[in-house]
């Protein structure tokens, strides 16, 4: 999973609503997925709804031009705002000055430490809670999220927009047509609910989609009992790689062979070989998993 690097600005062409006040300056580079918010409505609601009080530390993802990164300051404990682009990084410090319990940080997500950020911060400063936040650049919001799940942060929550398109995937229960490979490692790390749909308008400039924030509340045990969680996230994406093959054919992916280990191991797991992965759930793929470790 590679971060895309910084691009060549791509100026604002093509767009032609009028710069809202305080962009004054700020070319958005589509190339890092600027999209920012104006609308005080959503930003109020994400502040809210993200459960933030002042044993908080926020971890922001993408602070651009401080849109929740002010409100944020105000609710939290503290907020470490971390921004690939340099470009927004000394517009930042200018906002926040003065501001003690926000920090910036010029810095690309993928390759921050979480986990030690957060660990260091929370106990120079006394906060007993991380939360992790942002209006996500739309071309990494997988690779975040995994991120986010995947390195034991320690978060109590993670309150992210995105694309609705990928929202809808990721609060689709497993095991229905809805869900897809992103669906299941965040449903066992966590609880999914949507608190907002936000349509494009609300963005400068106006993206070509629609967008809704989810809130993942980190669970204290996974959802399901597992063997080895990794192989799980092997079958899963083996499963979804050819969506619409049988699964006795899409998990060759896995790079078995021979059908007939496979094979087994779905029989062993009580699921028919010519069955979806789009149709298992949660505790179907632990098992297929159980059974292919000891096959
Ligand atoms: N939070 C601001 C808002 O809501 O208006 C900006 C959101 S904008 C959709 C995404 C932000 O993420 C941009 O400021 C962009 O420069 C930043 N960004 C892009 N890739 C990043 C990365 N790998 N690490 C950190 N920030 C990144």
């Amino acid at each position: 999973m590679s971060s895309k690097k910084k691009s060549k600005r791509s100026g604002n062409k093509g767009n032609h609503a009028p710069r809202p006040r305080g962009f004054a300056g700020v070319r958005p580079d589509k190339g890092l997925g600027q999209n920012f918010l104006i609308d005080e409505e959503v930003i109020g609601t994400i502040v809210r709804e993200s459960g933030v009080s002042k044993d908080t530390l926020v971890i922001e993802i993408g602070p651009g031009t401080g849109a929740l990164t002010l409100p944020l300051a105000e609710a939290a404990g503290r907020v470490i705002a971390v921004e690939l682009d340099e470009n927004m990084i000394e517009g930042l410090r200018i906002k926040t000055f003065g501001m003690d319990n926000v920090e910036i940080i010029h810095q690309d997500i993928l390759e921050t430490d979480i986990k030690s950020l957060a660990t260091e911060a929370m106990a120079e400063h006394g906060l007993t809670e991380l939360r992790i936040i942002g209006n996500l650049p739309y071309y990494i919001t997988t690779p975040i999220i995994m991120k986010l799940l995947e390195s034991d942060t320690g978060a109590k929550s993670i309150t992210v927009m995105m694309q609705k398109e990928v929202a809808d995937r990721i609060a689709a229960e497993p095991g229905t047509r809805a869900s897809g490979a992103i669906t299941y490692p965040v449903h066992y790390h966590a609880r999914v609910s949507e608190i907002a749909f936000v349509p494009r308008e609300c963005f400068y400039p106006a993206p070509k989609v629609d967008s809704a924030v989810l809130r993942l509340d980190l669970r204290n045990e996974p959802a399901v009992c597992v063997k080895d969680e990794e192989l799980m996230m092997r079958c899963i994406k083996a499963g979804f790689s050819m969506r619409r093959k049988t699964l006795l054919n899409s998990l060759t992916a896995l790079g078995y062979q021979n059908k007939e280990i496979l094979s087994k191991a779905l029989d062993a797991a009580g699921i028919d070989p010519s069955r979806r992965a789009e149709t298992l759930s949660l505790e179907e793929f632990a098992k297929l998993s159980d059974s292919l470790q000891e096959a």
